[in-house]
């Protein structure tokens, strides 16, 4: 783990990349803005979470660092360390966590505490969209008051320049350094379901709506469309998070109600 606090002062806002290895939009993202030495006005610590997972190219050496919260320094495993070595340095910190996925090009965020700080955190960012992910409970933002921000799809330059814009965004909405930014009036979506299953193709898209009835997944390796076990069909309208062909192991993604914009 790396951890740099610039500016003056004990900071009281935070910024975490790759808790999870293989997502290195964050890492990039914060290696770009510093090398314009910004002056900060306002004190903010940046952290480089998983650096052993960072050099094995890999999202974890022996477990999900965003499950393993809040840790245990005896722990029997590298994450479990980690997590009780990270958390101290960003408590009370209003924070920042840089993700990227399988499931979405553009930028969006999540929230698990809903409170004053964590939906101003949430617009600092400038995203369109901001999901309540509070049905899935156990990353890190259920100890923080904090806000992840899936910036794209994984690998991807353009994962990069939103991690980077969202970075800029937050940086300058909360006065830490002088920067063009503006203050995002998000869509509010509520997860409320996750789908299960291994082996389907996702056919729908994203944060657009699956009516009553529709499909929106099949197995793979399967065309005989109509035959039930190979599809899945919306037993009442949703919209799609996080959902992928492949971003996870046994499920789909999860199920959605848009709820409106962000209250203030
Ligand atoms: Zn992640």
């Amino acid at each position: 783990m790396r951890v740099q606090t610039l500016g003056d002062g004990t900071p009281d806002i935070a910024v975490v990349a790759c808790l999870h290895g293989n997502e290195c939009c964050g890492k990039t993202a914060i290696e770009r803005v510093l090398a314009e030495k910004p002056a900060f006005s306002r004190p903010v610590r940046f952290v480089l979470a998983n650096e052993t997972a960072i050099a094995e190219g890999v999202r974890f050496i022996d477990e999900d660092l965003n499950r393993a919260f809040p840790g245990d320094p005896e722990g029997d495993t590298h994450e479990s360390r980690l997590a009780a070595e990270l958390l101290p340095e960003i408590r009370d910190c209003g924070v920042l966590d840089l993700h990227s996925t399988r499931s979405h090009p553009e930028a969006f965020a999540l929230l698990s505490r809903t409170n004053d700080r964590t939906k101003r955190l949430a617009r600092a960012t400038g995203v369109a969209r901001v999901v309540d992910i509070s049905y899935v409970a156990g990353g890190l933002i259920d100890h923080v008051d904090g806000v992840a921000v899936e910036c794209g799809l994984r690998g991807t330059e353009r994962a990069e320049r939103n991690a980077e814009r969202v970075l800029r965004n937050f940086l300058g909405e909360t006065g830490a350094i002088d920067t063009l930014s503006e203050s995002g009036d998000p869509e509010l979506y509520r997860i409320f379901d996750a789908v299960e299953g291994t082996d389907y193709e996702f056919v729908g898209e994203n944060f657009v709506r699956v009516e009553e009835g529709e499909v929106f997944a099949r197995k793979r390796g399967t065309d005989d469309t109509g035959s039930p076990g190979n599809e899945l069909r919306a037993d009442r309208p949703f919209y799609p998070v996080l959902m992928s062909t492949d971003g996870y192991d046994e499920m789909v993604g999860f199920r959605a109600e848009r709820v409106g914009t962000l209250e203030r």
